[in-house]
């Protein structure tokens, strides 16, 4: 996945992300339950939280709940990730 916060450098196996989630240094693992994500879809809830983002021009600003339900449509329909 590729969160315009994160820099991976393959050669050191590092990775930080920009705002500093997670100390910094999030695994794989943290970046793809992250509330921050910002790429393409991961999964059905990010997709759901893209069209209700851009039908209210952003006028309505994600909740836990919303959250929640972004994370559990993602684990439920994720889509195929490509070889980075
Ligand atoms: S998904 Fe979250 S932790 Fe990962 S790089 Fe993006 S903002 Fe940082």
């Amino acid at each position: 996945m590729s969160c315009t916060h994160l820099t991976v450098y393959k050669e050191q196996k590092k990775r930080f992300c920009e705002i500093g989630k997670y100390e910094g240094t999030p695994t794989e693992e943290d970046c793809g339950g992250c509330s921050e994500y910002s790429g393409p879809s991961r999964g059905l809830g990010d997709t759901v939280k893209n069209v209700i983002s851009k039908a209210t021009a952003g006028k309505v600003k994600p909740c836990a709940p919303c959250q929640k339900r972004r994370e559990a449509l993602n684990k439920m329909m994720g889509y195929k990730k490509k070889e980075e």
